[in-house]
């Protein structure tokens, strides 16, 4: 499917930025195109809606897995419950308690957290195997369908977790936002980021392209056009310093088909220290967007 407008500013003139391929499933090849007028970069020619579900299944797609055999999985479980506190942080600093909805929750460890904390919360997974495991694990309120208007009332968070690189439709989704967000709600966006120095280091094999199940490849810059487009305004940023060796651990994979511990851990380090001196920011960085007025 041919995208023929930058979902931003809706020009029509593209350079291709990337040629990548799909290195998990499918081994096929996508191009991440920028647009000639505001800079944003997404994959052209994608998937179509119908088609995307088929390049999910993977097993490297450990995010909805709750397994911990070997040591990497232990490490990512560690690193997990690390992050889920840190999440939590966040939303605290802004709001003592309050209605939560997390698009996209995966297996609910976010969501639990919230919920244990006196926080209202409301859960959307598309994946059957993850949303069971959120409601049965623990019994939370998640929904299967992704529609937003399906929704009721305000919240006073909205969190996307590495989800909105996913959302096939962009500009619905964060009209939505302006409809469900309470006056002096946040919304709370977790993307990669296309110009870490991991990212600038890997180029086609860096992980966080993930083609083609990533359709936008954000930076600071287009999330803040983005949504300005839409009312809204950058609050703070926050970088998410664990990404940069899990996703340097599996651009090795990609490379020479190992993990590669010592060089990720360096290429990682590296990063973290462009993050937080530099400007190009963090591997996967956080975002809190509010109304702009
Ligand atoms: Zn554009």
């Amino acid at each position: 499917m041919e995208i023929k407008n930058c979902p931003v500013c809706n020009n029509s003139n593209f350079s291709n930025h990337i040629e990548s391929k799909d290195f998990s499933v499918s081994k096929e090849s996508f191009i991440i195109v920028s647009c000639d007028e505001c800079n944003f970069h997404f994959t052209n020619p994608r998937p179509s809606d119908e088609n995307l579900g088929k390049y999910y299944i993977s097993d490297h797609y450990i995010s909805h897995n709750n397994s911990s055999r070997t040591f990497f999985e232990k490490v990512y479980q560690l690193v997990r419950k690390f992050a889920t506190n840190g999440k939590f942080g966040l939303i605290s600093s802004f709001f003592s308690s309050g209605r939560i909805l997390d698009i996209g929750c995966g297996t609910g460890d976010f969501l639990n957290k919230c919920k244990s904390k006196n926080w209202e919360t409301k859960g959307i997974e598309p994946s059957k195997i993850a949303r069971d495991q959120a409601i049965n694990n623990y019994n939370l309120d998640v929904e299967g369908s992704t529609d937003l208007s399906q929704l009721d009332g305000e919240f006073d968070i909205i969190t996307m977790w590495h989800v909105l690189e996913h959302v096939p439709n962009l500009n619905e989704t964060l009209v939505q936002f302006n409809q469900l967000l309470s006056k002096k709600g946040k919304i709370i966006i977790a993307v990669p980021n296309l110009e870490s120095y991991d990212a600038k280091y890997y180029k086609e094999y860096w992980a966080a392209y993930d083609l083609p199940i990533h359709l936008y490849h954000f930076s600071k810059k287009s999330i803040c056009t983005l949504f300005e487009k839409h009312g809204f305004s950058l609050r703070k940023t926050k970088g998410m310093k664990f990404d940069s060796f899990y996703v340097s651990m599996l651009s090795e994979e990609h490379i020479s088909g190992k993990k590669n511990f010592i060089k990720s851990i360096f290429v990682g380090i590296i990063s973290n220290l462009y993050g937080l001196f530099g400007k190009d920011g963090f591997s996967s960085c956080i975002y809190v967007l509010e109304r702009s007025k």
